[in-house]
């Protein structure tokens, strides 16, 4: 039967004593924004009292009304920016998750997804809980609840131990926020200050928005007390391999922030050098997919010697919701995202670098479009390898009979894109890009191999 929790992709964000507390988590939530567009939402302590605001939409969506804020008042929030693959039915599901136990208030706002989630739902059910939501993050709230410590952060050790996968909590009581983030170290999580105020955040971009300095990650394993008395450190996970999203240095993250210890611009432009290496081509001009294959496509240009060009130019207007029923409308889709600019392409032989292949609907229809502007070669080079396998941990997939790299072989596919030459980067090239070593990373999507065992979960597999 068709288990139906869900899993997110998502940015989180939490601020500790500042004032407008709520009005910061906002801004560090806007430069989140592309970890998830579906739903938004700030919880903050008042008094004693949480008091939460969420919706769907985006960030500016969900707050347009300002005056929400007079509602958010206290010096500690969290939020979250939620992206989950089951669309409007699940307004219920939207991050941060608020509940009372004891007359005490708990909310959690999560990034990633579990891989035993099925397995401890049903557990907790046997023994009496009433899930509200079908997202995995609620699982958290209920095992902390029937935790026998007494404090916040017992609790939360004792309830985070239970879980497998990949996982970023920003949990907030009345008085502080508890940061979790799972042994394997999936998702990023880094610390940092704000005029002496802690500051939380999925990415360090979210800190430079409003002036925070970043500090450091928060650890693999590490569960982190921030409240008014300073930090506390707890590792209450037995030890394990660290299992770094690839992925996230590939696509996820934004160029401008800083990951796993290293600034992801420089890991992207390394890629699209290496890229250049291995797959060699004699072109006039490189263009990257935006936004996502700038870097790597400037790597490959430093790489190669061939000019970079801005040659295709994106509306950043497009909400993800453009979604017609009909076929010939639905083709339109790339068109309104994306546009050539004629004179920089026409009569060039044209290197085209994305990040990523996934199904080729988006590489097929953007190859028809540089070849329409006129270009007389095109080369797609690629900075990742052939996506085989579906995430379990927290990026949002298609099914493993979806990608275009389990239906056919590189030749195949370079002549179902109609171009030139095709060529993508090796996985021991991109495991060589990050100065970290290879086997801190998880590069299950390439693989197959996955660091953890993936127990029973969404037949949908379009995870989160
Ligand atoms: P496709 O058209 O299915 O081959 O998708 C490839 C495009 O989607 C590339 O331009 C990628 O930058 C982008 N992409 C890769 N992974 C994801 C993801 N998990 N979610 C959304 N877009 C993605």
């Amino acid at each position: 039967m068709a288990e139906s929790i869900i899993h997110d992709k998502c940015g989180v964000f939490g601020i500790l004593g500042a004032s407008k507390a709520a009005e910061l988590t906002y801004f560090g939530l806007y430069s989140l924004q592309h970890r998830g567009q579906e739903s938004a939402g700030i919880v903050t302590s008042h008094k004693g009292k949480l008091n939460l605001f969420k919706g769907m939409g985006e960030v500016s969506d969900v707050f347009a009304d300002k005056s929400v804020f007079g509602k958010l008042k206290g010096k500690i929030a969290v939020g979250h920016t939620r992206y989950s693959t089951t669309g409007a039915s699940s307004i219920t599901n939207i991050q941060p998750l608020l509940v009372t136990n004891r007359n005490e208030m708990l909310a959690v706002a999560h990034n990633g997804n579990l891989t035993n989630s099925v397995d401890l739902k049903r557990k907790l059910e046997e023994k009496g809980s009433i899930f509200q939501t079908t997202s995995d993050t609620e699982i958290a709230l209920h095992l902390a609840a029937r935790s026998k410590s007494d404090s916040v952060m017992g609790k939360i050790c004792d309830a985070v131990k239970k879980l497998k996968g990949a996982f970023c909590y920003l949990f907030l009581s009345h008085d502080r926020i508890i940061a979790v983030r799972d042994p394997w170290g999936f998702r990023p999580l880094a610390l940092g200050k704000l005029n002496g105020h802690y500051v939380v955040a999925s990415e360090t971009c979210a800190f430079d928005i409003i002036g925070a300095r970043y500090i450091r990650d928060v650890e693999p394993g590490e569960v982190l007390e921030i409240s008014e008395q300073g930090l506390k450190s707890e590792f209450p996970f037995a030890k394990t391999k660290h299992a770094f999203c690839i992925f996230e240095y590939i696509y996820f993250s934004r160029p401008d922030s800083i990951i796993f210890g290293e600034n992801v611009d420089k890991v992207r432009r390394r890629l699209g050098r290496a890229l250049a290496m291995e797959h060699p081509v004699e072109a006039d001009i490189v263009i990257g997919i935006p936004d996502s294959a700038n870097t790597a496509a400037l790597g490959y240009s430093e790489e190669s010697g061939i000019r970079f060009e801005i040659g295709l130019i994106r509306n950043h207007y497009v909400g993800r919701s453009f979604i017609d029923p009909d076929q010939s409308i639905r083709d339109l889709d790339v068109k309104v995202k994306f546009n050539p600019v004629r004179g920089v392409i026409e009569g060039k032989r044209v290197v085209l670098v994305d990040d990523s292949i996934v199904r080729g609907t988006t590489s097929k229809k953007l190859v028809q479009m540089v070849r329409q502007a006129g270009a007389k070669e095109i080369h797609f080079r690629v900075s990742s390898p052939p996506i085989i396998a579906p995430c379990y941990f927290g990026i949002d997939m298609p099914t493993k009979q979806e990608f275009i790299a389990n239906k056919k072989t590189i030749a195949e596919i370079r002549k179902y894109l109609k171009v030139e030459s095709l060529g993508y980067l090796s996985v021991e090239a991109m495991l060589k890009m990050p100065s970290l070593p290879d086997d801190d990373f998880c590069v299950g999507c390439f693989t197959e191999k996955y660091p953890i065992k993936i127990g029973q979960t969404s037949s949908k597999l379009r995870l989160g």
